[in-house]
């Protein structure tokens, strides 16, 4: 027994000659701190930061538990525990925070060297917390229980707390760089801010309502109690993250329950405190909690019905999208089996016909001639276009094979000349074939490919030009490794907008109907994409309509 004059506390804590603040000031602080510290804990309990950040509240709490004992307590012994605990959950404190910082910033655990230097700046305060060095005397004269602290224990603690708020900080501004324009930041300002302004109260106003005691300047217990509101405010913005940025993995309508727990919690004080002031406070304070939990509550709201009318839109997208798949298979399945089906039949009948005309089947009347040509055409025509339709659907599909090799273009394309040369000169037009070679003119490509687009390209400059000639030009580029096939026609040409469709799908120039009525808009856009694939391009030049035309097929070159 310390001071006879002093009586029992009611349960251990609450005596009634005490500084009024001294309830107001601890016990908010240590109810918020092992609410969220153990609320956190059970919603992550294998995640490392949850524990840590359990132990930053938990060590809270016991310096709190421990300083509130010194206050109400009149057993010397149970005083003397308790003041040399002190130290030793302050240095906790210290440690703890910036082993929770380092893993909540890096998702990761801290290194064993660092872990190893935590040890040695805690070795000294365990080793010696209950010794003379921590407490060099006690005062049992005196009805406050006033004990002697050592100064270097007093000054390493204080220490411990300036480099935990140094380390902190430097561990937040990298973290804050290196997370430049994710979300992350603006979680490390919360964290950051929430921590530092904890320990920075909890340390300065602590140590100097200590310092100032000892000095004999100022003796007034409420400077020390200022340091604990830190602890609130650190809870309020770890509640923050927890709710609106799902730190720590907590579940929404979890985070609702903890804003209302502190609400309760906080309200609860009303039963017990005395004095008009402290009733005062603990009314500001829950005004302002359950303010800040309603805001909190609306936006969790808000995020909730965003979040449910995402999910219903997903759902109904992923739904369309599966039976556009499901569509876009069938209408390809459709167009192949469609395709093959009409491109046997129209072969015979362009065959028999041609027969017919020769007269492989006796003598014709003459007068049936036309119409045999004509079955021929338009049947060769519908197979050329069905084959159109067949290589659009093969690219799209991905299902386009390419068979690449060596071979001489420039001979290949002076035998598709000589192949085109007699229909051109049927319809009145010359077909010249030069070279401008440094090579030979090899290149590595799709032979068959290769030739269809040839075909292409010099069938559309014969029904493009009414009069005149086309050249056909192969020339090449040794250093730059390329090969060119230019056709040059003098026929209809292009305006600029004609240029700048006529590689695309379905898409036929303004005049292409007045010369050749028949076409798909097909051709250009199979034989680009085929270029393409081949390391090739296709480029299309033209004065304007009535100039002629130019068509460049380019291929790598192999030398
Ligand atoms: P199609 O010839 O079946 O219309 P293409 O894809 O082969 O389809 O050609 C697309 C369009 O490009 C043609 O409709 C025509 O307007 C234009 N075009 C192609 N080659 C020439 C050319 N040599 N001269 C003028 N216009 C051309």
């Amino acid at each position: 027994m310390i001071c006879p004059l002093y009586t029992e506390p009611a349960y251990f804590f609450f005596a009634s000659d005490v500084p009024g603040l001294l309830y107001y000031s601890h016990l908010p602080a240590i109810i918020v701190a092992l609410l969220v510290g153990l609320f956190v804990f059970f919603k992550g309990r294998n995640q490392l930061k949850n524990q840590l950040l359990l132990l930053v509240c938990l060590s809270f709490s016991a310096w709190a538990v421990a300083n509130l004992v010194l206050w109400t307590n009149i057993h010397s012994d149970t005083l003397l525990f308790a003041w040399s605990f002190l130290g030793v959950m302050g240095s906790f404190i210290s440690i703890f925070s910036i082993y929770f910082i380092y893993v909540f910033l890096y998702n990761k655990d801290v290194s064993l060297l660092i872990k190893l230097i935590f040890l040695i700046l805690l070795t000294p305060v365990l080793l010696f917390a209950h010794s003379n060095l921590s407490l060099t005397g006690f005062d049992l004269t005196v009805c406050d229980a006033f004990a002697y602290e050592g100064t270097f224990f007093k000054l390493y603690h204080t220490a411990l707390g300036a480099v935990a708020l140094l380390w902190i900080l430097g561990l937040l501004i990298h973290a804050y760089t290196i997370n430049k324009g994710t979300e992350m930041r603006k979680q490390i300002l919360l964290m950051g801010i929430g921590i530092e302004a904890f320990l920075f109260s909890f340390f300065t106003f602590v140590s100097l309502a200590s310092y100032l005691a000892t000095i004999g300047v100022y003796d007034d217990s409420r400077l020390e109690f200022l340091g604990l509101f830190g602890m609130v405010i650190f809870t309020v913005f770890i509640s923050i993250l927890i709710v609106k940025f799902k730190t720590f993995n907590v579940g929404l309508l979890a985070s609702q329950g903890l804003v209302i727990a502190l609400v309760i919690l906080i309200g609860s004080q009303f039963t017990f405190v005395t004095s008009i002031t402290n009733k005062v406070l603990v009314g500001i304070t829950l005004v302002l909690t359950a303010a800040a939990g309603l805001l909190l509550n609306r936006s969790v709201k808000n995020e909730i019905e965003q979040r449910l009318k995402i999910e219903s839109l997903a759902v109904k997208l992923e739904r369309a999208n599966s039976r556009l798949k499901q569509l876009d298979k069938q209408k390809s399945e459709f167009v192949s089996i469609a395709s093959h089906q009409l491109r046997s039949p129209l072969t015979s009948i362009a065959g028999y016909a041609s027969l017919l005309r020769e007269g492989n089947y006796g003598n014709l009347p003459s007068k049936m001639r036309e119409p045999l040509d004509r079955i021929e055409q338009s049947a060769r025509f519908m197979a050329e276009s069905i084959e159109d339709y067949l290589n659009v659907s093969r690219i799209e599909s991905g299902n386009m094979k390419y068979h690449l090799s060596d071979f001489n273009l420039r001979d290949e394309t002076e035998h598709i000349c000589d192949d085109i040369r007699p229909e051109a000169l049927r319809k009145g037009l010359v077909l010249l074939f030069r070279t401008s070679m440094n090579s030979t003119g090899v290149v590595n490509a799709d032979l068959g490919k290769v030739q269809q687009i040839l075909h292409n390209l010099i069938n559309n400059a014969l029904k493009y030009t009414p009069k005149g000639s086309l050249n056909v030009v192969v020339r090449d580029d040794v250093k730059g490794k390329r090969l060119y096939v230019d056709i040059v026609d003098t026929g209809i040409g292009m305006n600029q907008d004609t240029l700048e469709s006529i590689f695309q799908k379905f898409e036929r120039g303004d005049k292409a109907n007045t010369v050749n009525v028949k076409g798909t808009g097909l051709g250009l856009y199979v034989a680009l994409k085929m270029a393409e694939a081949m390391n090739g391009t296709i480029t299309a030049h033209s004065e304007g309509d009535g100039q002629g035309s130019r068509f460049t097929l380019d291929l790598p070159l192999v030398l």
